[in-house]
């Protein structure tokens, strides 16, 4: 089971009073049933928000917007209630009496502690679409180089963050970054005797989505070479993508077989000389 995750940008309750809070808390167990006793006792409904709270570091912040409507002390009592919790560092909270705000009270948005920008997938298909307009068939390559770039960057900060061998030996849950981020809801096949080739199933890739709902038989060309690039620079070495079914042609789902650019025999002879060479250790 795979549940939607939203990012907070705004919040519409016509009617209501609104108000967001950003409470920065001890990173400790138990915090959070402090600050729920004291949101339950002022009467305030929280909304929409999220927690952010690193394994590694000794604060945590825990953002949402709330109906305040039926709160008899508002957005000052709450917020100076929670302020005199011993497990509170701080509390910034903003009051909207019209029913809809924006949260404007975070910024840069980033993953993996770097900046971000959320685009929807309309938005990418669009671009693409523009760029399948414009250029015809000649937006394959410029397609092609720009998400492997873009897939050989990640790898990059993904190796520069924990390391090579550290990447390599958690492919799987990397792999899986496609499905947080919201490309594709992706799993992944292997046979039991060998790493590559494997198979990388896409459900719902929002390319090919876009282009089945436009009746056009088009492949994927963005994710296949995010992916390449991806796995390249993971691994050091050259990887071949190729989308082996696809819902363009009436496939549930779109698979791709991720396979080490280089003749089988050479991939067999390194595999045994590296099982002899850790048999002799
Ligand atoms: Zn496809």
């Amino acid at each position: 089971m795979r549940y939607p995750k939203d990012v907070e940008v705004w919040e519409h309750a016509p009617g209501k009073k609104l108000a967001e809070f950003v409470i920065r808390l001890k990173n400790e167990k138990g915090v959070l049933a402090k600050c729920s006793q004291v949101i339950n006792d002022s009467n305030v409904n929280m909304l929409t928000g999220f927690m952010t709270a690193p394994g590694r570091s000794s604060t945590a912040t825990l953002s949402f917007f709330a109906d305040v409507s039926e709160s008899p002390d508002g957005v000052t009592g709450l917020k100076r209630a929670l302020q005199d919790l011993d497990v509170v560092v701080s509390v910034e909270a903003i009051a909207a009496e019209s029913g809809f705000m924006v949260d404007r009270q975070h910024f840069p948005v980033q993953w993996a502690g770097r900046k971000a920008v959320v685009l929807r997938a309309d938005a990418m298909n669009e671009m693409l679409n523009r760029l399948w307009a414009v250029f015809g068939s000649g937006a394959a390559t410029i397609i092609d180089q720009m998400a492997e770039a873009m897939g050989r960057h990640s790898a990059k900060e993904i190796v520069e963050d924990f390391g090579a061998k550290f990447a390599m030996s958690q492919l799987d849950e990397l792999i899986g970054t496609y499905s947080a981020l919201g490309f594709a809801d992706v799993s992944i096949e292997r046979s039991k005797s060998s790493e590559f080739p494997m198979v990388i199933n896409a459900k719902e890739l929002f390319e090919c989505e876009s282009n089945a709902k436009l009746k056009l038989h088009r492949r994927s060309a963005f994710f296949r070479a995010h992916l390449r690039g991806f796995m390249s620079n993971t691994f050091g070495r050259d990887f071949e993508v190729n989308e082996v079914q696809c819902l363009t042609d009436g496939d549930e789902v779109c698979s791709f077989r991720v396979a080490v650019s280089e003749p089988a025999a050479s991939v067999a002879a390194r595999m045994s000389d590296r099982t002899s060479r850790a048999s002799n250790l």
